[in-house]
C-alpha cells in the first residue's frame, strides 16, 4: 500500500486546489484502489520517484442539520485515522477563524502529528504569513500556495519523510 496523505481543513481553504495540483495528470480514480471508500476523494501523486495517495476530505462541509464536529467525526476523522500523514490547511489571507480552532483542537486530541499548511500565501512574506498560525498549537506553520505551487513539493516531502 502507498503512503497516504489526508488533506483536512474548513471549506474554502484550498484543499481541492492542492489535491488537483498533486494529482494532476495522475489517474485520480477511486476504482484504481480497491477497498477504499467512495465518500472521500482519493488520488495518486508522485514526488521525485515516490508515489503516494492523497485524500481530499470534502467531508468538512457542515450540513444544515449537523455541526462541523459531527461531520469531522464521521468522515474526516476516519480519513485522518487511516492516513499516514495529515496536512491541515488554513487560509493565510483570512487568518485564523473559529472553525480553524475547532478543527485544530480536534486534530490535536488525536495525538497524530499534523503538518500545518498556510495556503494562499503567494505574494506574501512567507514567514509573516505563517507566524500567526503558531497559535493553533500544531507546531511550525508552512506557507504554501496551492494555486501557484509554491512550497508544495517541500511540504509533501516533509509529509512523506517518515514513510
Ligand atoms: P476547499 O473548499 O478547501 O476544497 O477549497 P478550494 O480548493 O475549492 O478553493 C477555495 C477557493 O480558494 C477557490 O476560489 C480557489 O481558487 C482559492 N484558492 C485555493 N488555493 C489558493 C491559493 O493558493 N491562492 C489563492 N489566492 N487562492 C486559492
Ligand atoms: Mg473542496
Amino acid at each position: 500500500m502507498l503512503p497516504t496523505i489526508a488533506l483536512v481543513g474548513r471549506p474554502n481553504v484550498g484543499k481541492s486546489t492542492l489535491f488537483n495540483r498533486l494529482t494532476k495528470t495522475r489517474d485520480a480514480l477511486v476504482a484504481d484502489f480497491p477497498g477504499l471508500t467512495r465518500d472521500r476523494h482519493y488520488g495518486r501523486g508522485v514526488v521525485g520517484d515516490r508515489p503516494y495517495l492523497v485524500v481530499d476530505t470534502g467531508g468538512f462541509e457542515p450540513a444544515a442539520d449537523t455541526g462541523i464536529l459531527v461531520e469531522m467525526a464521521r468522515q474526516t476523522l476516519q480519513a485522518v485515522d487511516e492516513a499516514d500523514a495529515i496536512i491541515f490547511l488554513v487560509d493565510g489571507r483570512q487568518g485564523i477563524t473559529a472553525q480553524d480552532k475547532v478543527i485544530a483542537d480536534r486534530l490535536r486530541r488525536t495525538g497524530r502529528s499534523v503538518l500545518l499548511a498556510v495556503n494562499k500565501s503567494e505574494g506574501m512574506n512567507r514567514t509573516i504569513a505563517a507566524a500567526e498560525f503558531y497559535e493553533l498549537g500544531l507546531g511550525e506553520p508552512y506557507a504554501i500556495s496551492s494555486a501557484h505551487g509554491e512550497g508544495v513539493r517541500d511540504l509533501i516531502n516533509l509529509a512523506l519523510a517518515d514513510f
